[in-house]
């Protein structure tokens, strides 16, 4: 069984350095759908071929305003609570808490390295349904870490950008002698 794998923009590729584009168009229009979907497909066979728990358009090389989180306990986040995926287009950030926790991220597109970055806990967000309706979440804890990092995606910014020290970074390796 072979499966043509889609490539996954590590650090350096400039696309995980620029603002993304909002999606404009969907339902009606039938080729633009039938892109999107394609586009949100890949980024599910990507996300579950490596074990993410999130991912952002950007990171299979399309920049724009796309990002899944799919919050589930696997090999590379044992503790993750699990939830519903769900996409999410266009998203705002309304409000987060001003209370913060520190907690270990790693990305698909930093290999082999993991961060403790520190997060609001609760963030309300507006975004866009597959179905081009508008959708207001309230997410908190490690839903709420994943959608803040696959945000950073969409604005050009990576876990990196947001770590206190570099004293805060661990290989992945190291991490699971712990
Ligand atoms: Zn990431």
């Amino acid at each position: 069984m072979s499966k043509a794998r889609v490539g996954v923009a590590e650090l350096g590729n400039p696309i995980l350095r620029v603002q993304a584009e909002k999606v404009v168009s969907f339902a009606g229009s039938g080729a633009e759908t039938s892109r999107l979907l394609y586009i949100v497909e890949q980024m599910r066979e990507v996300m579950q071929d490596r074990d993410g728990v999130g991912i952002a358009a950007p990171q299979i090389g399309i920049s724009q305003q796309i990002l899944i989180i799919a919050s589930r306990p696997n090999e590379r986040y044992p503790e993750a609570p699990f939830i519903e995926p769900v996409v999410m287009i266009n998203p705002i950030i309304n409000s987060k808490s001003s209370q913060t926790e520190k907690g270990w991220e790693g990305c698909l597109s930093v290999p082999g390295i993991r961060g403790y970055v520190s997060r609001a806990v609760q963030v309300n967000v507006s975004f866009v349904d597959m179905d081009g309706a508008p959708q207001c979440w309230g997410l908190e804890g490690f839903p709420a870490r994943i959608f803040l990092h696959e945000y950073d995606h969409l604005i050009g910014l990576t876990f990196l950008d947001r770590i206190d020290s570099v004293a805060d970074l661990i290989s992945e390796n190291e991490l699971a002698k712990r």
